[in-house]
């Protein structure tokens, strides 16, 4: 369970309009790209976080971010995410 950050406060993820989490952009809920977060390194991953890290929880993002996040989650681990 989680929040994300919003003009009106922090809010339950999936009940209120969700926002990008790299731009801050209003996400459609249907469209929202959702992320895990790996709390030992800071990159996101699209699949499972690595055996023996720390999820700190999925983050939506809109297509363009996701892509964004994932390439620099590739680079810097030389791996698919
Ligand atoms: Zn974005």
């Amino acid at each position: 369970m989680g929040y994300i950050k919003t003009k009106a406060g922090f809010v339950v993820w999936g009940r209120e309009q969700l926002f990008c989490n790299r731009c801050n952009k209003p996400l459609i809920s249907e469209k929202a790209l959702w992320l895990e977060l790996d709390q030992d390194t800071g990159l996101y991953h699209a699949g499972s976080i690595p055996d023996g890290h720390t999820s700190q929880g999925s983050f939506p993002f809109g297509a363009d971010c996701e892509a964004a996040e994932l390439a620099k989650t590739m680079k810097a681990r030389g791996v698919k995410p």
